[in-house]
């Protein structure tokens, strides 16, 4: 095994654990319907392609890609399209859905669910059954997959890294499936290494995991180029550019991308779609999910996509819990606190942290100066910074800043002594700096 790695910055906060990590996975019976935003990844939008009662099955698609950045949607239940209208999404906006009443009966497509041998089929056709599966990141970037896995003729792919990491603190959801389907995962990662033909592979768990190290460690001995990397236990070590960073002592230029500098990182439920879409024909219709906080049963659970959260605490819990202050979708750093229960579980949710009332809140106080956000930032950015010029709305400011490059961990907020806004402001100034910019290419 490898010396433990990490990298510069960042911060250790609780990683409240405990009560999920050793609860296998239980899968949830299957709710009475299901509702499917129709945007569910970074890309070419979708376009649907089923009407008000048209019967479905498991499998069947609902929408298909709008272009090679896009994935289709697929039915995760059998039974009839209720309704294709505008339903409240998880962060809070309404949003065009396909809505499922189910038969109970979890009928599959046809061509769903068929044995295959990966060894035998060609690499072209790989990526179409990935894209065709609805495969996107599963670690919270809901990129389409098949795009990671198609690096241009001048990006030499020398490293893959497999993100075992889960540095949010709560959530168990990739440890239960590194400890409970180790051998499908390393044949997963077999698959997605005959794709990309790299050298190395290197699976990154945190060292809070030692089991799931063991696992992999002694399913790996012997195998050529795949071996376990230990990381040291530090929050956001699962972004992208610090695993890069931390494993390879390479650094992605600023705007870069992990394949700038020879990589490619999958995590770890991601490649365990692409195992079950390849060799079981299984397209991407549920999710591994920590349900845990303010809860009775926490747990992880698995979990159809489009479930409402309404209907998984019920079944979970029996009943809402009286004193529910917010629910997180995600985990407490980057997650999203829902606007209402009756928001579906999406392909990238992970885990649903719910927090009791009264919920805490910060008070807001002025910056003193003090460069606790400075030493946490993972990007080496001035967040103290970022913030006034994003409150003040000078975007020149924030462009020549690199706001662009702040992954919204949080790590500066956690740190913040007077409680600053700091990763809502940079998000702010971020995303007009990105607007900007599209506005200027759209006048060209
Ligand atoms: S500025 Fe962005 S990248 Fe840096 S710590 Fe804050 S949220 Fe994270
Ligand atoms: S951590 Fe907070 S108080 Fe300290 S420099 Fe940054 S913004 Fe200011």
């Amino acid at each position: 095994m490898l010396k433990q790695a990490t990298f510069p910055g960042g911060v250790h906060p609780p990683d409240s654990k405990e009560a999920t990590r050793d609860k296998k996975i239980e899968r949830l019976a299957l709710p009475a319907r299901v509702i499917l935003p129709l945007q569910q990844h970074i890309g070419a939008p979708v376009k649907c392609v089923v009407a008000k009662g048209d019967e479905v099955k498991v499998g069947d698609v609902l929408a298909s890609a709008g272009g090679f950045i896009s994935v289709p949607l697929h039915a995760t239940l059998s039974g009839k399209v209720k309704a294709v209208g505008s339903y409240m999404h998880p962060a809070g906006v309404a949003t065009e859905a396909v809505v499922i009443e189910g038969d109970g009966e979890d009928a599959w497509a046809a061509g769903a669910a068929a044995e295959r041998d990966w060894r035998q089929i060609d690499i072209d056709q790989l990526r179409k059954m990935i894209q065709d599966a609805g495969i996107v990141g599963l670690g919270g970037a809901a990129f389409p997959t098949h795009v990671k896995l198609s690096p241009p003729a001048d990006k030499k792919i020398d490293t893959l890294l497999i993100n075992g990491a889960e540095c949010e603190p709560f959530l168990n959801a990739d440890y239960r499936q590194m400890l409970e389907r180790t051998e499908d995962l390393i044949e997963g990662i077999k698959l997605v290494v005959r794709i990309l033909g790299c050298e190395r592979t290197l699976v990154a768990v945190e060292d809070n995991k030692p089991e799931a190290l063991a696992a992999l460690d002694s399913l790996l001995a012997g195998e050529h180029g795949i071996e376990a990397a230990p990381l040291k236990t530090k929050y956001p070590q699962g972004g992208e550019k610090q695993l890069v960073e931390a494993l390879t002592g390479r650094q992605v230029p600023s705007g870069g991308l992990p394949m700038d500098v020879g990589c490619v990182i999958q995590n770890v439920s991601t490649v365990l779609s692409i195992y079950d879409a390849v060799t079981k024909g299984r397209p991407l219709i549920d999710k591994v999910v920590t349900i845990t906080g303010a809860v009775r049963n926490p747990g992880n659970y698995l979990v159809r996509v489009g479930t409402s959260v309404l209907d998984v605490l019920t079944q979970v819990e029996g009943e809402i819990p009286e004193n529910l202050g917010k629910v997180i979708m995600g985990g407490p750093m980057m997650g999203l606190a829902l606007p209402g229960l009756d928001v579906p579980v999406l392909k990238g949710t992970n885990g649903l942290v719910l927090i009791e009332r009264p919920v805490p809140t910060a008070v807001h106080d002025t910056c003193i100066r003090c460069g606790g956000c400075v030493d946490s930032c993972p990007v080496r950015l001035v967040p103290c910074e970022l913030a006034l010029y994003a409150e003040h709305e000078r975007w020149d400011k924030c462009r020549e800043y690199h706001v662009k490059d702040c992954i919204e961990c949080g790590s500066c907020s956690y740190t913040c002594p007077a409680g600053r806004n700091l990763v809502q402001l940079i998000r702010y100034g971020k995303y007009s700096v990105i607007n900007e910019d599209r506005q200027k290419k759209d006048k060209k």
